[in-house]
């Protein structure tokens, strides 16, 4: 076929787009070919019911590959939803049963958290723990930090903050809380302990697939607890009975997903295979930043320095504009910083490769060269 001939556009894998993110070669390749015809079923993959038995399957073994993945016990339910993690920060309060408990327990550690909290905070009230807002949101809470009330409904907090590029490396709060984790920018980038969380949120389209679908983890004695009452698009209890297919979900982005899952799976290992090929460009990158002295600055704390999000500047708004133009030009793309903090991000997810990190910092070392100080 002409289009399996035609070399990789260099850009793709040059990609440190905060999201959505790059996604793996082969597996662009095979979706490539799926919009015209998925292998063996002679329809293209935008054009096949979500009825059929074909969805079906992809659908279960897209669940059994992140059930593997993660080592997750039985006792879950995994739920491919609409709504992105947006809907998740109204979804989560709306379901989790709070009567006679203390009000949940939220973090402020970034962006997406404090959207978080008032998104939530729409629903009922809560008890923010923690926030880093007054600092500028440059580091994350120790646990002596943290007060939790014996008697709170749930634990919510962000695994990694996108926007500052904050990581925590630890699972937070007492071992016998409700704990809930929007880990969007960190799903699948390696192992997290999933069977300590009593749900777990993540939009696919930093490490895991397209936009227009979100994983949900969420044990069955939530689902079972979930209000009577709740819109059935916002209701865990009717998406888990209709095994994610209560309306027309997002087949293709689904399809997608399941694509990345084997690629974990087979071609990296595993999680913990993930994780190293991860620690290793996160260090690379860290190490190209700390060599310049303070020609780069990282926003976040040494500790909570984020594996998948980079988040630096540089001295001047008119060096990073040079910056960005030049790395334009060079083949590299996404390296803005997000819009409420400005600056510069590289964003490394799981299909950034460690070649793409070595160009980068090539890059990265020759310009400060270039602009002494
Ligand atoms: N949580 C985190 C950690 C995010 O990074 C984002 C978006 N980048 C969101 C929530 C919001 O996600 P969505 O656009 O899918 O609603």
């Amino acid at each position: 076929m002409m289009h399996m001939q035609q070399p990789f556009n260099p850009r793709n894998r040059l990609n440190f787009s905060g999201g959505p993110g790059v996604l793996p070669e082969c597996v662009l390749r095979e979706v490539q070919e799926a919009i015209m015809e998925v292998p063996g079923v002679g329809l293209s993959i935008l054009g096949i019911s979500h009825r059929s038995d074909w969805f079906a399957a992809v659908v279960r073994e897209a669940e059994t590959n992140i059930r593997t993945l993660l080592g997750l016990p039985a006792g879950y339910h995994v739920l491919f939803l609409q709504g992105g993690a947006t809907q998740q920060f109204a979804m989560v309060p709306m379901a989790l049963p709070r009567a006679g408990k203390a009000p949940p327990e939220y973090l402020d550690t970034g962006y997406w958290s404090a959207k978080s909290i008032a998104e939530a905070q729409r629903v009922a009230p809560l008890r923010v723990i923690w926030s880093g807002r007054a600092t500028g949101y440059r580091r994350l809470p120790t646990d002596a930090e943290l007060s939790h009330a014996p008697d709170a409904a749930y634990l919510h907090y962000i695994s990694n903050e996108t926007v500052e590029g904050l990581q925590f490396s630890r699972v937070l709060g007492r071992e016998d809380v409700t704990r809930v984790c929007d880990m969007s920018s960190d799903f699948l980038s390696r192992p997290c302990e999933a069977q300590r969380f009593a749900l777990i949120y993540a939009h696919a389209q930093k490490n895991i697939g397209p936009a227009g679908v979100t994983i949900v983890l969420v044990r069955d004695e939530i689902v079972r607890q979930t209000p009577r009452d709740l819109p059935s698009c916002l209701d865990f209890r009717a998406q888990a009975e209709a095994h994610s297919i209560f309306n027309t979900p997002p087949v293709f982005a689904i399809y997608v997903v399941l694509l990345v899952t084997r690629w974990l799976l087979r071609d990296i290992g595993g999680l913990e295979r993930m994780d190293s090929i991860n620690r290793a460009k996160a260090t690379s990158l860290y190490a190209c930043l700390d060599a310049g002295g303070d020609f780069y600055r990282t926003r976040a704390a040494g500790v909570d320095r984020s594996l998948m999000n980079v988040a630096f500047s540089l001295p001047t708004p008119g060096l990073e504009r040079e910056f960005l133009q030049e790395a334009g030009l060079a083949g590299f793309s996404g390296l803005e910083g997000h819009r409420a903090v400005g600056g510069l991000r590289a964003s490394i997810y799981n299909a950034l490769t460690l070649d793409a990190v070595s160009e980068l910092c090539g890059f990265m070392a020759d310009f400060r060269q270039r602009h002494p100080r």
